[in-house]
């Protein structure tokens, strides 16, 4: 299979060319480190001065979005340390959510002193909504790009809960710990707004609702929220406009007590449904739904080439699939 010179996308990668010389189409518009670098400190200044707008105007400073993954430990500690927040962490817990970063969750939240709330939703509703995500037409080729169907559905749950609870609740900033690959510095500090949190929710309820009918529906905003415009917070990824190194990452996040799972794969240090999600993308799709971050991280020099490839092309653990299968009461030809 061809695959880009510089960065890990493959010739299967939706709407991707080549050129002569074998660079593909996304590295070609790639503007630049130096370019990156501007990006990233007019859009941490914008978050700067945020914060000193916002901070200590009520309970909580931030709602964060947290997976007990890596990246979300990080951003958790930063915001904390470096930024001073009074932080609401949530957890939405899916039902596979590994042992050890359960465990990870309640020492973080422990040693950082930060309340944690967990949602989560019924199990037989969670699976069939996982189970029937992955049919032909629940989402466009689009979202599947950066993302698994699977994927898809749990992050859209998370984030429509999130912009719920923060207007709710009256907290001025939903955060996220994406990766600088997973998401542009554009979008890292963005302020929602009623009509456009509306016209997001028709495209992330719709294909939900078509699976679940209305059970999800505590997980989505009402009339109610939408009215109170006001509220609607400022949406930030911080790790897209801070320094970014995995191996100094996980330095840091092992002062907070916590431990590199060993029971899930290569790209997910929290999800155990992740190998299965992923090997089923492949399948479906042609190529590795974390292609996309990874190609993004080495093009802007986070992460070395040869490493990015290991990542999209290690093996699946066939027992962490089969635990999956067969609590999704999936049979084997799938
Ligand atoms: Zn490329």
């Amino acid at each position: 299979m061809k695959i880009c010179i510089n960065c890990v996308l493959p010739e299967t990668f939706p709407g991707i060319t080549f050129s002569g010389d074998g660079l593909c189409s996304y590295c070609a518009r790639f503007k630049g480190k130096k370019y990156q670098k501007k990006l990233k400190d007019r859009f941490r200044q914008k978050f700067i001065n945020i914060i000193k707008e916002i901070k200590g105007k009520g309970p909580y400073d931030v709602l964060m979005a947290y997976s007990g993954g890596k990246d979300s430990t990080y951003t958790l500690r930063l915001l904390k340390e470096n930024f001073n927040l009074k932080i609401l962490a949530i957890t939405f817990d899916h039902g596979f959510i590994s042992p050890m970063a359960l465990e990870n969750i309640r020492s973080v939240t422990d040693t950082l002193d930060i309340d944690h709330l967990t949602i989560k939703p019924g199990a037989k509703t969670i699976c069939s909504v996982f189970l029937k995500s992955m049919e032909p037409d629940i989402y466009p080729l689009k979202a599947l790009e950066r993302a698994s169907a699977i994927c898809n559905s749990c992050m859209n749950m998370v984030k429509s809960f999130l912009l719920k609870t923060a207007i709710e609740k009256k907290v001025p900033i939903v955060a996220y710990g994406w990766s600088p690959g997973q998401a542009p510095i554009q979008s890292s500090v963005f302020k929602t707004n009623a009509l456009m949190a509306k016209e997001m929710q028709k495209a992330t309820m719709t294909p939900l609702q078509k699976i679940s009918g209305h059970k999800l529906s505590g997980f989505f905003l009402d009339e109610y929220q939408f009215k109170l415009a006001e509220f609607f917070p400022y949406l930030v990824h911080p790790l897209a406009i801070m320094a970014y190194d995995e191996e100094k990452i996980l330095e840091r996040i092992k002062e907070l007590n916590w431990k590199n799972p060993q029971d899930t794969d290569s790209n997910s240090t929290n999800c155990l449904l992740n190998s299965f999600a992923n090997e089923i993308h492949i399948k479906q799709h042609g190529f590795h739904p974390y292609a996309l971050e990874i190609a993004n991280l080495v093009r802007e020099g986070y992460m070395g080439r040869e490493e990015g490839l290991k990542k999209i092309s290690t093996p699946f653990d066939p027992k962490t699939v089969r635990y999956v299968k067969e609590k999704l009461k999936i049979n084997n030809n799938l």
